[in-house]
């Protein structure tokens, strides 16, 4: 059949969806400039692609510019056409950032910890999905029948990650009803935003092409556990040391580290909202799902919001300092990976530049729901400064409208609509 190459440029919006517009490749260096035309109210697309709500009606010309560093080509081999698509940043039509840009929201973090304690952060999703090429059996958690049984799925997923320039760490079965977890290297923070992103659109890419799909949505159905998004992170100092583990501190965190930890501690309440945006990822923060519940920090345990991970096998101190990470787990698949790592880093840059501790005593409750979640960023005069108040207001028009589109549905109900779209 007569083809002709497409390219499609796109970002990972507040919605946590992958959108944006394509062309013929060969166009691709003009594109480079003037990117694919967009407008304001593209970012008030929900979940489910309908517009609830806009404050920016139906004027503006913004365009999605292409960054080469998050460039994908993958061919399948399989006659299918093949993933060729760039992430990029919006911007203005002088080429200046849009204030609302996700990936301009995380560089701006970026630069907040950098200017804070001159800090780098190194970081990586941990992400669970559904897959549905498999059935459910019981008996099947961690268990090498289901590994097996999801046939080629795996092996072809993990080559099309290497093939997108994203390193592959692991790949299993999850405790989970079909459920599937896949780990990557760490990189560089919007490196790292950019990777999950990917991650999440070669699973589905994967999938699809086996006739089935990989589902991200936090609670696909409402029993059982859910599929988690685990961002683990670490600093690195200017001469790329690594600046996490003292020994002789608190649980082994180093004090930027600790600094760091308290920030996100102290912002949790108002940051829930970015990193666990869906009425359904508040179905996921409940007990017993191995799914953090409180505002806390523990090492080594998967019921915490933060978690400080286990160094393994170190040869030495130096390769432990190096090891040494911090996972945060109130995160998942409805959130944009910009918009989770940017809140992350945000809050700990509050925590490095005021000094916080960590709080001793009893944990409070992380918020219940996405509205009390949505309240609490409402009224967070750090969160209004980080996003600045067209963002702000924009982000809470949002998540508020596409809640009133669906506060009144069941939990089952509820589940099924965001299990289709995510
Ligand atoms: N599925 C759990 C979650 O929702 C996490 C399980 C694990 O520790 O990997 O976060
Ligand atoms: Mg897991």
């Amino acid at each position: 059949m007569l083809r002709e190459s497409l390219i499609f440029v796109g970002t990972c919006d507040i919605a946590g969806h992958v959108r944006g517009k394509g062309f013929p490749a060969r166009e691709l260096d003009a594109r480079r400039r003037k990117g694919v035309g967009w407008t304001h109210s593209n970012l008030m697309q929900s979940a489910f692609g309908d517009i609830f709500q806009t404050p920016f009606g139906t004027g503006g010309d913004l365009m999605i510019v292409p960054d080469p560093d998050a460039a994908v080509h993958v061919d399948f081999e399989d006659g299918s056409a093949p993933e060729h698509f760039m992430l990029g940043d919006i911007r203005n039509t002088d080429g200046t950032p849009w204030e609302c840009c996700p990936r301009e929201f995380l560089r701006r973090a970026i630069a907040a910890v950098r200017e804070a304690a001159g800090l780098d952060v190194l970081a990586t999703f941990e992400q669970e999905f559904v897959y549905t090429g498999n059935e459910a059996r019981p008996g099947d958690s961690y268990a090498l029948g289901a590994f097996r049984r999801q046939g080629v799925f795996g092996e072809a997923f993990v080559a099309a990650l290497r093939a997108a320039g994203v390193t592959p760490d692991s790949f299993l079965a999850e405790y989970g009803a079909r459920q599937f977890e896949v780990t990557v290297a760490p990189a560089q923070a919007l490196h790292a935003a950019d990777q999950a992103v990917i991650t999440r659109e070669m699973a589905r890419a994967t999938a699809h092409r086996l006739g089935h799909r990989a589902v991200f949505s936090p609670m696909p159905v409402p029993d059982g556990v859910g599929n988690g998004v685990h961002v683990h992170f670490s600093l690195w100092d200017e001469q790329g040391r690594p600046a996490m583990h003292d020994p002789q501190g608190d649980r082994g965190l180093g004090a930027a580290a600790a600094r760091f930890a308290a920030g996100l501690l102290h912002h949790l309440p108002a940051i829930a909202a970015i990193t666990a945006p869906s009425p359904v990822s508040y179905l996921r923060l409940t007990p017993n799902r191995w799914a953090p519940t409180a505002i806390d920090l523990a090492r080594q345990d998967r019921g915490a919001a933060l978690r400080i991970c286990p160094v393994f096998a170190a040869a030495g101190p130096e390769e432990a300092a190096a090891q040494f990470n911090l996972e945060f787990r109130v995160a998942d698949g409805t959130a944009s990976p910009y918009m989770v790592l940017g809140a992350l880093l945000f809050a700990g840059a509050d925590g490095l530049r005021r000094g916080l501790s960590i709080p001793t005593g009893d944990a409070a409750a992380l918020p219940r729901s996405l509205s009390e979640a949505l309240d609490r960023m409402a009224d967070s005069e750090a969160v209004a400064t980080w996003f600045g108040p067209t963002f702000r207001d924009a982000y809470l028009m949002h998540k508020r409208a596409e809640l009133a589109h669906v506060g009144d549905l069941a939990a089952a109900e509820l589940c099924r609509r965001y299990a289709e779209v995510y």
